[in-house]
């Protein structure tokens, strides 16, 4: 398993159902990867086996896993198979799976345990809808994802919290400074287990926002969706 400690960031790139060939050619060929932090490149799965970097601190991350280990279940990879192909990372309750998928918690937990067995890090999403945050109930539904989402197996060196506020994603919008320091110190505090946890933000962050959200004291780096799509731009996120 990846030594999470070792890392002062981590930044991931989600680049959802987008790239192909001649993208990912270019992507690696332009990627300048900082060695004192941890990248992680989340392709679609079938490109996984392609992404090749040369830095040992540039990783590659699925976007799913089956929450079966094997058997009759058309179209699912399993985290063993994920193993397989040296897979180190795997993004695991997305808020588009939540909303399209009907991924619940349980099904996060599954497969988060999963990942843990097989000795990949699971990147365990959660975060509030805008009518939850203005209902103000951010801290009880983000209690209720993490008691349901997170195993017990689950520690600091082998899973990651991505605190994901579900407006935030591909919107341009972001909650405020303090508000993503105080929700990240309120992950941490839920219980004394997760007070090492690495909490990454995640939620249209940019070169423009990203290095004030990263030097933010509860952040631990950020997950990138649309901005990690433009190599320059992820480039300079993760300088
Ligand atoms: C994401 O896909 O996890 C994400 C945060 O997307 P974006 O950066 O585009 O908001």
């Amino acid at each position: 398993m990846v030594n999470l400690d070792k890392y002062s960031s981590i930044f991931i790139a989600n680049w959802k159902l987008n790239g192909n060939y001649s993208f990912l050619k270019d992507y690696y060929q332009k990627l300048n990867v900082n060695s004192d932090n941890c990248t992680i490149i989340c392709s679609p799965s079938i490109y996984l086996k392609s992404l090749k970097g040369n830095n040992e601190n540039l990783f590659c991350g699925a976007q799913d896993v089956s929450s079966y280990k094997e058997g009759a279940y058309t179209g699912e990879l399993s985290a063993s198979m994920l193993r397989d192909n040296n897979i180190d990372f795997c993004l695991v309750g997305h808020s588009e799976r939540r909303q399209y998928f009907a991924e619940t918690n349980n099904y996060v937990n599954i497969k988060s345990l999963n990942l843990i067995e097989e000795n990949i890090i699971p990147v365990i999403c959660i975060g509030e809808t805008l009518q939850q945050k203005e209902k103000k109930r951010t801290e009880e539904i983000l209690s209720t994802q993490i008691k349901e989402s997170i195993p017990n197996l689950a520690n600091h060196q082998n899973a990651l919290i991505a605190y994901e506020p579900v407006w935030a994603i591909g919107t341009g919008l972001t909650p405020t400074l303090d508000e993503i320091n105080q929700v990240h110190e309120l992950i941490k505090n839920f219980d004394t287990k997760f007070r090492n946890f690495k909490v990454l933000y995640g939620g249209s962050v940019k070169s423009s926002n990203s290095k004030e959200i990263n030097d933010l004291n509860h952040v631990d780096g950020c997950l990138i969706g649309g901005a990690s799509l433009n190599v320059d731009e992820f480039n300079i996120i993760i300088s």
